[in-house]
C-alpha cells in the first residue's frame, strides 16, 4: 500500500479509547471553578468595586481609574491563586478564530526578584500589535494600532493558567474590527426597543436579554488520519474522494450508541467545560458517520457567543490528546450531512417572562403576538441580509445539500399558530374597527393553548422555526463565530419592533382601544410577512420554484450575497440601530470578499497539489502495470488469446488515459484561472471572477478524481479514503 496511506493507517490502529483525568466529584462541586464569576468577585473585590462591575454589567456605566486598579487587583489574585501565569485580551477579530496576546503578570522588583503585577489599565484597554488582522480598509498602515476593551458583561476565565479577559476589539478611531462589538451594540438595539413596547403591557419591565442556545454540530478524525490528507490539514474539507459504499444510508448512526474512543473525548471534554462554567446538556451521535453534537443550556446571547468560541478552543485542545481532530467545516466530506450551528433564540424580561412564550390569559397571548409578529416582519423586511450573514464559503458547499436548510429564508410557525394567524388575518377592516368586536378577537387570541411548547410540530427543513417559545435560526454555520449571524436579526428584529409600538401609538391616539390597536397592528404584520411564512417541506424543489414565485432572495453565488448589506435597506438598518456605520459596513464587505477569495485560492492550490502531485503519478503508475501486464500477455498467448485476454484491460488504459489527460488539462486551466483572477486589483470584481470561473474547475477536477479512485489499485492510492475518514472507530 502507498507507504503515506499505510503508516497512517498503522498509527490508527493503535489508537485507543483513553481517558486521561478522572474527576470523580460531583459537577456541582467544581463548575465554574475557572470562571472569576459573581460569587468570586464578591469574595475578591471590595464592596465599592464589586459594585461598580455590576453597574457596569447591568447598565453599561463606565468604571473609573482607580476602581478599575481595584478590580485588576482582585482578579489577579484570583487568577494567580488558581495557577495563572499570564492574562490576556481575548477578542474575536474578523477571521474564524479568536485572538490572544499572552503577558506574564511578574514585573521585575527593585530586589532582583519578580512580583505578580496587573494595573487596571491592563485590564480595562490594551492596544495589540494588532495591524495584520482583517479591517477592510478601516485601518491604514501609518495609523495601524487597535484597541481592545474589556467588556465587562461576559467574565473573565483561565484557560492553559492564563486569564483571559473577554474584550472588544476597535480601531484608533472607534471603529468595530471583531464580531463582538456590533453583536452588542444589536443586543442594546433590541433591548431598548423590545422593553419600550413591553411597557404598554408592564411598567416594570426595565430590560429584555436575548437568550441563546447554540447546538454545535462536529465531526472528529483520527489524527493520523487526518495528517495524511493535505486537503484536511490545510482547508479542513476533503476536496477530493469518493463516496463510501455505506454512509449514512442506513441511518444507523443518529443517536446511536456514542463510540468509546468519542465517549472517553467527550468526558474530558465535559469536565473542563463544567470548569469554565459552560452548563452542558445534551450529547448525542449526529445523521452523518462520526459527526456529533453537543448543547448547553441557553444563556444570554454576548455570553453563550463567548461560550460557544470557548469550547470550540477547548475541543481542539482536548481532542489534540486523544488522538483526534475536531472538524468544524461546515461541509468537510461530500454526500453525507454537513455541520451546523443551530441558534435557539429567545427574548426574555428582566422579570423572567420569555415574550416568545404564549401566555395565559388574552393580554400575555396579545404581547406574545406582538412580538411574534415583529419577529416574522423582521425576517421579511432582510431576509436577504440574514441569509447573506450565513453566507461564507464553508457554509455554501453546506446550505441546499444533505439535509441542511435551503440558501433562501423562510419561517416555520406550526399548524396551531398558523392557524391562529390565519384566523387573524382573515378578520375584516371592519372588524377590526369596531369596538364591539374586540371581545371576540380576543377570544381567538386566547385560543392558542398554554401547552405550545409541547403542542408545536417540528419542520427540520425549515432555516427558520418556532419551536414552541424560541425561534431556531439553523442556516448558521458550524465554523461560523455566531454573532455575525445573529447582529443582523437582533437589529432588524429592534426595528420592527420600534416600528410596530409606534404604529400602535399612533392609532391609540387617534382613539382607537389599546387592545384593539394591538390586533389591528398584528394583523397589519402578519399580513405584511405572508410571504416568509412557509409550512412545507423545505429541501423540496417545488419550494425552491414557489420562493421565486414569491419573491424571495436566496444565496445565489457568495459575491452577490455579500453585496446585500451594501443596499441601501440594509445600511439603513444598521444605522437606524446604531449597530453598524456605514463605513463600518463597507469594511465588512471587504473582508467578507477577501476572506472568500482567500479561502478559495488555498482550496485551489491545495486541489492542484493532489492532482499533480498524488493522483496524476498514482494513476499512472497503475497504468503501467495495467500495461506491463498487457504486454506479458502478448507475449505469452497466440493473438487470438491476447486478444480477449487484453480487451478490457486495454479499455480501462484508455479510461485512465483520459481521466489523465482531463485532470492535466483542468488543473492547468485551475492555475490559469487564478492567475487571471489574481491580477485584478478590486475586490469585488476579484470575488466574481473566483466564484465563476475557479469554482466550477474545481467541482468538475473532482468528478474526475473521483471517478480514479474507483479505477485504481486500492494498494497503491496515497489518500486515506472515506471509509476510513468516516468509520475509523
Ligand atoms: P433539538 O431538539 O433542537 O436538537 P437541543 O436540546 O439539542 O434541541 O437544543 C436546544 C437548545 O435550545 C438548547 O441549547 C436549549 O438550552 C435551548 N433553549 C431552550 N429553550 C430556550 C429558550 N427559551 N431560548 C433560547 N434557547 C433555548
Ligand atoms: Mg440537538
Amino acid at each position: 500500500m502507498s507507504s503515506f496511506r499505510k503508516r497512517a493507517l498503522d498509527e490508527f490502529a493503535s489508537h485507543r479509547a483513553e481517558r486521561f483525568y478522572v474527576e470523580e466529584r460531583p459537577v456541582s462541586e467544581y463548575f465554574g471553578q475557572k470562571v472569576f464569576d459573581v460569587e468570586k468577585m464578591r469574595r475578591y473585590l471590595s464592596a465599592e468595586a464589586f459594585e461598580a462591575v455590576q453597574q457596569a454589567i447591568g447598565e453599561g456605566l463606565k468604571i473609573d481609574r482607580s476602581i478599575a486598579n481595584q478590580i485588576a487587583s482582585g482578579m489577579k489574585s484570583w487568577a494567580v491563586e488558581n495557577g495563572a501565569t499570564h492574562y490576556t485580551h481575548w477578542f474575536h477579530p474578523l477571521t474564524d478564530a479568536t485572538a490572544e496576546k499572552h503577558e506574564a503578570f511578574v514585573d521585575p522588583s527593585k530586589n532582583g526578584g519578580v512580583f505578580e503585577n496587573f494595573k487596571g489599565d491592563a485590564l480595562v484597554q490594551q492596544e495589540p500589535d494588532a495591524s495584520s488582522f482583517p479591517n477592510g480598509g478601516l485601518r491604514n498602515t501609518f495609523e495601524a494600532r487597535g484597541y481592545t476593551a474589556w467588556d465587562p458583561t461576559s467574565p473573565a476565565f483561565i484557560m492553559d493558567q492564563t486569564l483571559c479577559i473577554p474584550t472588544v476589539f476597535v480601531s484608533y478611531t472607534g471603529e468595530a474590527l471583531d464580531h463582538k462589538a456590533p453583536h452588542l451594540k444589536s443586543l442594546q438595539a433590541l433591548d431598548k426597543a423590545a422593553t419600550d413596547l413591553c411597557r404598554l403591557f408592564d411598567h416594570k419591565t426595565n430590560r429584555v436579554n436575548v437568550m441563546l442556545g447554540i447546538e454545535q454540530e462536529y465531526f472528529l478524525v483520527d489524527e493520523a488520519l487526518y495528517r495524511a490528507r493535505p486537503d484536511l490539514m490545510l482547508c479542513n474539507r476533503t476536496l477530493i474522494g469518493h463516496t463510501s459504499a455505506k454512509d449514512q444510508q442506513l441511518e444507523d448512526h443518529y443517536f446511536g450508541a456514542i463510540p468509546s474512543r468519542v465517549m472517553a473525548f467527550m468526558k474530558d471534554f465535559e469536565t473542563e467545560a463544567y470548569k469554565l462554567g459552560v452548563v452542558l446538556k445534551t450529547r448525542h451521535n449526529e445523521v452523518a458517520p462520526n459527526q456529533f453534537e453537543f448543547a448547553p443550556y441557553f444563556a444570554e446571547a454576548n455570553l453563550s457567543v463567548d461560550h460557544n468560541l470557548m469550547m470550540m478552543i477547548l475541543m481542539r485542545k482536548i481532542a489534540k490528546k486523544h488522538k483526534l481532530k475536531v472538524i468544524f467545516h461546515e461541509k468537510p466530506f461530500a454526500g453525507v450531512n454537513g455541520s451546523g450551528k443551530h441558534c435557539n433564540w429567545s427574548m426574555v424580561t428582566n422579570n423572567g417572562v420569555n415574550l416568545l412564550s404564549p401566555g395565559k390569559t388574552p393580554r400575555t397571548n396579545l404581547q406574545f403576538l406582538s412580538f411574534f409578529v415583529s419577529v416574522t416582519r423582521a425576517v421579511y423586511e432582510h431576509h436577504p441580509l440574514l441569509m447573506a450573514g450565513v453566507a461564507t464559503l464553508n457554509n455554501s458547499y453546506r446550505l441546499g445539500g444533505n439535509e441542511a436548510p435551503p440558501a433562501v429564508m423562510s419561517v416555520f410557525a406550526g399548524k396551531l399558530l398558523t392557524s391562529v394567524l390565519d384566523s387573524i388575518e382573515k378578520m375584516s377592516e371592519d372588524d377590526a374597527s369596531s369596538q364591539d368586536q374586540t371581545h371576540h378577537k380576543l377570544d381567538i387570541v386566547n385560543k392558542i393553548p398554554e401547552i405550545l411548547p409541547d403542542n408545536t410540530d417540528r419542520n427540520r427543513t425549515s432555516p427558520f422555526a418556532f419551536t414552541g417559545n424560541r425561534f431556531e435560526f439553523r442556516a448558521v454555520g458550524s465554523s461560523a463565530n455566531v454573532s455575525a449571524a445573529l447582529y443582523p436579526l437582533n437589529a432588524a428584529v429592534a426595528q420592527q419592533l420600534k416600528r410596530f409600538k409606534e404604529l400602535v401609538e399612533n392609532l391609540m391616539k387617534e382613539g382607537v382601544d389599546k387592545e384593539e390597536a394591538f390586533l389591528k397592528v398584528i394583523r397589519q404584520f402578519i399580513i405584511e410577512s405572508r410571504n416568509i411564512m412557509f409550512e412545507g417541506n423545505g429541501y423540496s424543489p417545488e419550494w425552491h420554484k414557489e420562493a421565486e414565485r414569491r419573491g424571495l432572495r436566496g444565496i445565489k453565488d457568495l459575491p452577490s450575497a455579500f453585496k446585500t448589506y451594501l443596499e441601501e435597506n440594509s445600511i439603513k438598518l444598521f444605522e437606524e440601530t446604531n449597530v453598524l456605520t456605514e463605513r463600518e459596513v463597507e469594511a465588512r464587505y471587504e473582508v467578507m470578499n477577501e476572506t472568500f477569495i482567500k479561502k478559495l485560492q488555498i482550496e485551489a492550490r491545495v486541489l492542484g497539489d493532489l492532482t499533480l502531485n498524488h493522483i496524476i503519478p498514482t494513476a499512472i503508475k497503475f497504468q503501467n502495470t495495467l500495461i506491463d501486464n498487457v504486454r506479458g500477455i502478448k507475449e505469452l498467448f497466440e493473438e487470438d488469446e491476447y486478444k480477449t485476454m487484453s480487451e478490457r484491460q486495454l479499455i480501462t488504459i484508455r479510461k485512465i488515459s483520459g481521466y489523465i489527460e482531463i485532470l492535466r488539462k483542468e488543473t492547468k486551466e485551475l492555475i490559469e484561472a487564478r492567475k487571471v483572477a489574481n491580477q485584478i486589483e478590486e475586490c469585488e470584481e476579484k470575488a466574481v471572477l473566483y466564484s465563476n470561473t475557479v469554482l466550477p474547475i474545481m467541482t468538475s477536477i473532482r468528478t474526475v478524481a473521483d471517478k480514479l479512485e474507483m479505477l485504481v489499485d486500492d494498494e497503491l492510492w496515497p489518500l486515506p479514503k472515506y471509509r476510513e475518514l468516516l468509520f475509523w472507530r
